[in-house]
């Protein structure tokens, strides 16, 4: 397992900013990978299939489930959400760095599997600013608004579950702690040890 890139989930109630604050964070660091989730959801003006999600059927996503083709899925707002079992075995594989952006469900089931996996969970500065963010996207009507608003307090009451937790207020503050997180953990031993393999050899050789 020493060879393998580190699995990091990242959750928030919808509309805390974790997508844009990982988007803004990616833009200047190397050898780490989204994962782009299959979600049965409609699509959003401005999202493209492939590259924000997987937009797939209801049939689809119940096929793909029975073909064992998710790590980890869960029901969110009354859509289907799902991670691809083989894209992240293979990027791990490959040594990559991912992250999913997922809910506490999903996070549940991957912990289970992967304990070696970090978590991060990002908390809004209040009630009235995530419901102001939620309808500043211009994505969502009314009614979705209002069915994620009544999610996100029981999204946000498994904060605890998680490694580490980020305040998003200051959207620039909130990513450099962001990005702090990734740094760190880049820096542990255990994962220099598997970056620097050949460096470490010459060194002590
Ligand atoms: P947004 O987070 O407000 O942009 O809304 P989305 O519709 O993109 O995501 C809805 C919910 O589904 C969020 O809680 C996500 O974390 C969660 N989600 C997205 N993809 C996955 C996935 O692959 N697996 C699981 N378990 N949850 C997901
Ligand atoms: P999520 O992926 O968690 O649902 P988004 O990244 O889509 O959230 O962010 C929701 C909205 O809030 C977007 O319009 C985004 O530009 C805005 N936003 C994100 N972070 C901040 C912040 N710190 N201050 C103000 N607005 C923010
Ligand atoms: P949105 O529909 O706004 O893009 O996402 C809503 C929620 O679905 C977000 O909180 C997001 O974290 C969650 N989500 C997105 N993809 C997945 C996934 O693959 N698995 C799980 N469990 N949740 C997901």
């Amino acid at each position: 397992m020493t060879d393998q890139g580190t699995l990091y989930i990242v959750s928030a109630p919808s509309g805390a900013g974790k997508t844009s604050l990982l988007k803004a964070m990616l833009a200047d660091t190397a050898d780490v990978q989204i994962s782009v989730s299959h979600t049965t959801r409609k699509q959003r003006a401005g999202e493209q299939n492939g590259r924000d999600y997987h937009f797939v059927s209801v049939d689809d996503f119940q096929r793909m489930i029975v073909q064992n083709a998710f790590l980890e899925y869960a029901e969110v707002f009354g859509n289907y959400y799902g991670t691809s079992r083989e894209w992240v075995q293979a990027q791990l594989d490959e040594g990559t760095d991912i992250i999913l952006e997922i809910d506490w469900q999903g996070a549940r089931q991957i912990r289970e599997l992967m304990p070696a996996c970090r978590t991060v969970f990002i908390l809004p500065p209040s009630n009235e600013a995530l419901e102001q963010r939620l309808h500043g996207r211009g994505q969502d009507d009314e009614e979705v608004i209002a069915k994620r608003m009544a999610a996100a307090r029981r999204e946000m009451s498994h904060y605890d579950e998680y490694d580490y937790l980020v305040i998003n207020d200051d959207f620039e503050v909130a990513k450099r702690e962001l990005q702090a997180i990734f740094v760190a953990e880049r820096q542990t031993t255990n994962n220099q040890k598997r970056r620097h393999a050949q460096l470490i050899d010459n060194l002590l050789a």
